[in-house]
């Protein structure tokens, strides 16, 4: 899932106001924007099945970035930081949310690979992708439903407040599709690098969001 997090960051907006953007992707996407990064270090690691179409990833060692126990010490973390920076209790609580919004989001399109806990634990995950239009009906609902409380909680201060989030939703969509479309990378270091394009998503976040106004 990749649009349905973002989704849900947009979303997140109008219970957190005063959260930019870009923070609310930054917490919506952890456990995805760090994975990349831990499998550069050897830290976490995946499968490549290029025999597999519909599940060419396996993902069978990821627990610091997507088990259910470490997603809400992630969401705590997040939080506490947020709440350190800014003493906003109700922001910092919807950042903490946002975190662990990304393991349940994950839940419903994910192989039963999700671990409840680091070490030999349970996994979970509801096989979404088995079915991949009702995939993607699903995440454009979502991204189109947060994207809608966005426009609604926000409006554009200048400019680059309105272009630039068109140009984010358009970037996120092409990216999106363009990610389906694409063939599996070459190794999983490969994968390691190409996901890291996702912090253009948090940086245009806090841009987009400086130029707009609750
Ligand atoms: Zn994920």
């Amino acid at each position: 899932m990749v649009l349905g997090h973002f989704g849900f960051g947009l979303g997140a907006k109008k219970f957190a106001p005063k959260a930019s953007l870009g923070t609310l992707f930054m917490a919506v996407q952890w456990a995805d924007l760090l994975w990349p990064t831990f499998l550069l270090l050897g830290i976490e690691h995946v499968n490549l099945r290029p025999d597999n179409k519909k599940f060419p990833l396996e993902f069978w060692d990821y627990p610091i970035t997507h088990s259910l126990l470490m997603s809400l010490v992630w969401g705590a973390i997040f939080g506490f930081i947020y709440w350190l920076i800014k003493k906003d209790k109700r922001s910092a609580l919807v950042v903490g949310i946002c975190v662990v919004s990304h393991w349940v989001l994950d839940l419903i399109v994910h192989q039963p690979d999700l671990p409840l806990f680091p070490g030999n634990a349970p996994k979970l995950g509801l096989g979404l992708w088995n079915w991949p239009v009702l995939t993607a009906v699903i995440e454009f609902s979502l991204f189109a439903i947060g994207l809608l409380y966005y426009l609604r909680t926000t409006r554009a201060k200048n400019a680059r407040g309105k272009w630039g989030l068109w140009m984010l939703v358009i970037l996120l969509v092409v990216l999106h599709i363009a990610g389906l479309l694409s063939p599996l990378p070459a190794s999983s270091h490969a994968i390691g690098w190409a996901a890291q394009y996702q912090w253009i998503f948090v940086i245009m976040g806090y841009w987009v969001d400086r130029n707009r106004i609750v």
